[in-house]
């Protein structure tokens, strides 16, 4: 789960996120900031999801 944000979040804005477990994380495939409420996720939307989990897995077409 994610959550837009605006790109800059105070101190203040942080530690209560924190209390809240919700982490401030960049999204790695669009490199747009999110917040989080598990530390290890790394996609801010299920097409940016989708996007990278369709890059890793591209395969060449080989005609024979
Ligand atoms: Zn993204």
């Amino acid at each position: 789960m994610s959550l837009p944000i605006p790109e800059t979040l105070s101190k203040e804005d942080r530690r209560s996120l924190a209390r809240c477990h919700i982490h401030a994380l960049i999204c790695a495939q669009c490199g747009s900031t999110m917040l989080a409420l598990r530390s290890d996720a790394r996609y801010c939307s299920n097409a940016c999801r989708q996007a990278a989990y369709r890059a890793r897995h591209r395969q060449p077409i080989h005609f024979v």
